[in-house]
């Protein structure tokens, strides 16, 4: 099989002016979100021939998904959306590299993982967890391709790297910037019912994410930040954004990176270790440490530092009944030194801010 003879799989879009496969093969995206919009966008990726894609999603795919999606079907129901579309992508493109991470975005993809991607695919319908890529993407001056949907159109907001054009934040006011920083408990108190949308306008959107994709590959950058897609106007088009001087998402993190040599596979105990003396990890979320009860100073049967849901509830205590609410901390110093990384939401690849014992902070890669 010879690129561009008859048996090439890639031999038509190899015509098309300014296509470099080799480019498209040798390029790693991340596709955040693996609802309707991810399936489709990694589709689009999986058969132009794209080299590696990372796709990453917590949930498990509900029949309420299956009118949307062309890479889970009526067998997956029940499992992890990230692990049904990666089956199907291998069998759409055998060539391709493809890894699931069941997980929240900041859990599942590191900051090192998204500085060394060619580029990022937002495919999120919740503005908070947009604006949670976006501040992660900016932290490590990644390209960032976001996409929302609408019944009969939708929108698509690029972050390119070393540009102070308008983002994502800078659309939106202060109080909406905040909704990324309420608690999950206040968050989950507002959740409303679910969006209106169809396979037709999600594969719009897609489609126009995809291209800008390929044009980032391909180093022609898009010469606008927000692109309005709407069909009942029959119009697509750049809409002018300003840069707002208060967003804070155009600040990447500072300083040299110097990485560990180990992964988020290792314990807390390994990390402290390969710290200097007084260093302070902080994860980029929350994990749970336990507490001792109100009532009677009991602690909890099973102490283990997680992040998981189950471990967050509260419970009430087995010895005097009171209900005994789990602490938070993003101090891996005060984890279970035996806990791993990963276990307290450490993502692979991950950079981890580190509080110096003189003041300010050093910034600490993890390995693959
Ligand atoms: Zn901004
Ligand atoms: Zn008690």
């Amino acid at each position: 099989m010879t690129a561009g003879g008859e048996g090439d799989r890639f031999g038509r879009q190899r015509l098309i002016a300014g296509w470099s496969q080799e480019r498209l093969e040798a390029a790693t995206a991340v596709v955040a979100g693996v609802g309707a919009l991810g399936n489709e966008v990694a589709k689009n990726l999986a058969l132009a021939g794209v080299g590696r894609l990372i796709l990453c999603d917590p949930d498990t795919v509900e029949p309420s998904n299956l009118s949307r999606t062309v890479l889970v079907g009526d067998d997956d129901v029940g499992r992890p959306k990230a692990e049904a579309a990666v089956r199907a992508l291998r069998r759409m493109n055998p060539g391709l590299r493809a890894e699931p991470r069941v997980a929240d975005l900041a859990v599942g993809v590191g900051l090192g993982e998204l500085a060394d991607a060619d580029v990022v695919l937002g495919c999120l319908d919740s503005r908070r967890s947009r604006l949670r890529l976006l501040g992660r993407c900016a932290l490590v001056d990644a390209v960032l391709i976001d996409g929302g949907t609408q019944p009969w159109g939708g929108e698509m907001r690029l972050r390119q790297q070393k540009s102070d054009a308008p983002c994502y934040g800078c659309t939106l006011s202060a109080a909406e910037r905040a909704v990324g920083d309420q608690p999950w408990s206040c968050r989950d108190l507002v959740a409303s019912g679910p969006e209106a949308s169809s396979i037709a306008s999600t594969a719009l959107v897609a489609s126009w994410m995809t291209l800008a994709a390929l044009r980032t590959l391909f180093a022609v950058p898009l010469p606008y930040s927000v692109l309005r897609v709407d069909a009942l106007s029959g119009v697509s088009e750049p809409v002018s954004v300003r840069r707002d001087p208060d967003c804070p998402h155009h600040h990447p993190l500072e300083g040299p990176v110097r990485t560990l040599p180990l992964s988020c596979r290792a314990t807390v105990g390994e990390l402290l270790a390969a710290l200097e003396p007084g260093e302070d990890p902080l994860s980029w979320s929350e994990f749970v440490i336990p507490r001792p009860c109100p009532g009677c100073g009991h602690y909890p049967e099973n102490r283990r530092t997680s992040h998981t849901q189950a471990d967050i509830d509260a419970s009430s205590c087995k010895h005097c009944g009171a209900l005994v609410r789990p602490g938070f901390s993003q101090r891996l110093r005060v984890a279970d030194p035996d806990a791993r990384l990963a276990a307290l939401g450490v993502a692979p690849e991950d950079i981890l801010s580190v509080r110096r014992p003189e003041g300010g902070y050093a910034w600490r890669r993890l390995e693959k």
